[in-house]
């Protein structure tokens, strides 16, 4: 496997997150494991800000819990952090999360409890966050935060998923339509069935969403078409193929059911 496509994978792999996010069918436990806290710490915002945000295409950055996320402070994310260096998240700090937890949240939505450093919580506090995990509250989110699970127990690990990263295999995030509209192209260059079916799969039942990766797809296909990546393909079969994904983008407005759109753009790529 080519190191490109290997991040293709991993970007796949956030993506997956923020889209269970958006759906709300997050884990309630994760562990996001990864060397540079800060990343790890970036992606555990981005899961609250897809998960809260109210917008259509989600996150909107303009509604009230966009808003306060990019302000820094949103009342139902709570980032727990050890109180100093050297020091660990204690007991403390978890009866605080437990008492917090069984609160209602601010905005009705779901609250999240990101805990920073979580590979040095004192055992006595790990004990006391197993019980939690136990009976979690509902639309309640726990995010641990660790450069390493070693010093985790294995009894938090197992109540929780684990998704380990690579900091240098990370991405600018681009938008969705963006992001798969690359991928659909890639897919169509390189005769990829499979990776066609597997990203049409993920468009989100959502039209002016779907447009946009439509147009964007147009794009990306000529330009690759110029750099030679569809040298295979002769010019009039492939010019007619862009005119069917033309003659889509208008069918998206009429009343045409939404997956049958999704499985003509599938006919659409196999170029
Ligand atoms: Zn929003």
């Amino acid at each position: 496997m080519s190191e490109k496509s290997f991040i293709r994978k991993d970007n796949t792999y956030l993506l997956y997150l923020y889209d269970l996010a958006r759906a709300h069918k997050f884990p309630h436990a994760v562990i996001l494991q990864c060397s540079d806290e800060k990343f790890c710490e970036e992606i555990a915002l981005k899961i609250a800000e897809n998960s809260l945000c109210t917008g259509k295409t989600k996150p909107c950055g303009e509604c009230s819990n966009c808003v306060k996320m990019k302000n820094g402070f949103h009342p139902d994310v709570n980032v727990i952090d050890s109180h100093g260096a050297g020091t660990s998240i204690k007991i403390e700090d978890i009866r605080f999360i437990r008492d917090d937890a069984h609160i209602v949240s601010n905005e009705g939505g779901y609250k999240f409890y990101i805990i920073k450093k979580s590979q040095f919580m004192t055992l006595q506090a790990q004990n006391a966050f197993i019980k939690i995990l136990e009976e979690p509250p509902e639309k309640v989110i726990f995010i641990l935060l660790c450069e390493s699970d070693t010093g985790l127990l294995d009894t938090v690990k197992s109540r929780s998923q684990i998704f380990r990263f690579d900091k240098d295999l990370s991405f600018d995030e681009k938008p969705l339509h963006t992001e798969l509209a690359e991928k659909l192209a890639l897919s169509a260059s390189e005769k990829d069935i499979c990776g066609i079916m597997e990203y049409t799969s993920k468009i989100p039942n959502d039209r002016k969403l779907f447009k946009s990766i439509l147009e964007s797809l147009i794009s990306q296909i000529l330009s690759m078409y110029s750099c030679g990546n569809f040298d295979k393909v002769d010019r009039k079969s492939f010019l007619m193929n862009i005119e069917e994904i033309r003659d889509l983008l208008k069918l998206v407005d009429k009343n045409v059911n939404f997956n049958l759109l999704v499985c003509y753009l599938c006919a659409c790529l196999q170029f």
